[in-house]
């Protein structure tokens, strides 16, 4: 909930929970302290595992039905020296989009995650790990526009003045292009106190036919929708969208993919964001070579294309860009919510 829901929700109990200001001191202490002594407090998802690698941490909270999410605190230095920290959520168990790059796609999808179990992930890294984040980044397993439902509402707490109160400049969405979940989150963005809300784009190919390969939802949603929608993106004045691109050996990383790929992406104002691959369990593909993500990052940027480069993390736990997924879930792989998408043998369907 967010504060103004809480004190809502308080009010029609009075007997029961704190009303008024007392009720926003309750709201706040819960949120900034982690205490919840004021009232009956919600039970927060037990942590089932951390791995640690250097400073990176990935961290499950284990859900009813033996069900996890994964969250990875990524360290991030800044040039004067201050070290922050960015939380990378999870917004469902498993992911129903099935890039073929992906760990997580590897589970499929087996659930939504709710509102509480978003915010939990923010809320467990700050006051049990003793991280708070500085940004949060929708790029853990899921993808958010097929559980936007959720993720709007978690995100409305998370900016929550008397919440966590995390600026919406901080707070990243990364989807894989959902021309339809661009549009929605594009209304959240709209609106006042949202409109510095960060939009990423999984794009990953330089046309329909490559994409098609490695993202069967490109098949729904193929690349000029995906233009279309992102034209439309409101955002804040000057804001740029970050376009991803995996890197992927022998698929997407010659000079002539660099070179369309930047063709697509002239109409747009955006940074092109380039991810060395980070091979998933069984992966068909190696990770590139040092010299190929550079010779790619220098055409592109010699094509007049704002690009940098995504440094990786985690590689060794599995906590790296496209490794989040359990393999002891895969097995008990099931689509909850089955009206939402339906992955099948021939692929993506549109729902
Ligand atoms: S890359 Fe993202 S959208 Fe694609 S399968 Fe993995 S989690 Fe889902």
């Amino acid at each position: 909930m967010t504060s103004s829901e809480f004190v809502g929700t308080c009010g029609a109990h009075r007997e029961t929970y704190p009303k008024g200001r007392r009720a926003v001191d309750a709201y706040r202490a819960f949120h900034r302290d982690g205490t919840a002594d004021r009232f009956e407090g919600p039970t927060l998802p037990p942590i089932g595992r951390t791995e640690v690698e250097g400073e990176t941490i990935k961290f499950t909270l284990s859900l009813p039905g033996g069900v996890e999410t994964e969250s990875v605190l990524i360290p991030m230095r800044r040039r004067t020296g201050e070290l922050t920290r960015t939380l990378c959520v999870s917004s469902q168990i498993g992911c129903a989009m099935g890039c073929r790059f992906c760990e997580t796609a590897q589970m499929g999808l087996v659930r939504h995650l709710a509102v509480d179990e978003i915010v939990a992930q923010w809320h467990v890294a700050t006051h049990q790990l003793g991280h708070r984040p500085k940004n949060i980044v929708f790029m853990g397993m899921g993808e958010p526009t097929d559980n936007l439902d959720a993720v709007i509402p978690a995100i409305r707490v998370l900016v929550d003045h008397d919440g966590p109160a995390i600026a919406a400049s901080n707070i990243s969405v990364s989807t894989v292009g959902n021309p339809e979940g661009i549009r929605r989150l594009g209304e959240l963005a709209a609106e006042p106190g949202f409109h510095r809300l960060n939009l990423a784009v999984s794009l990953n190919a330089p046309n329909d036919r490559i994409r098609a390969e490695i993202m069967p939802v490109d098949r729904a949603w193929p690349m000029d929708e995906l233009m279309d929608a992102m034209l439309a993106w409101p955002g804040r004045p000057k804001s740029a969208i970050c376009v991803e691109y995996v890197l992927i050996p022998g698929v997407n990383d010659g000079p002539e993919h660099c070179d369309e790929v930047c063709s697509y992406l002239r109409p747009l104002r955006c940074s092109l964001n380039v991810i060395p691959y980070n091979p998933r369990r069984d992966s068909p593909w190696p990770a590139p070579e040092e010299t190929s993500v550079d010779e790619f990052i220098a055409r592109s940027i010699a094509n007049g294309q704002f690009t940098k480069r995504r440094g990786t993390k985690g590689r060794d736990v599995m906590a790296a860009c496209g490794q989040l997924g359990n393999p002891e879930i895969r097995a008990r792989r099931r689509v909850a919510d089955g009206s939402r998408v339906e992955l099948s043998i021939e692929g993506f369907r549109r729902p």
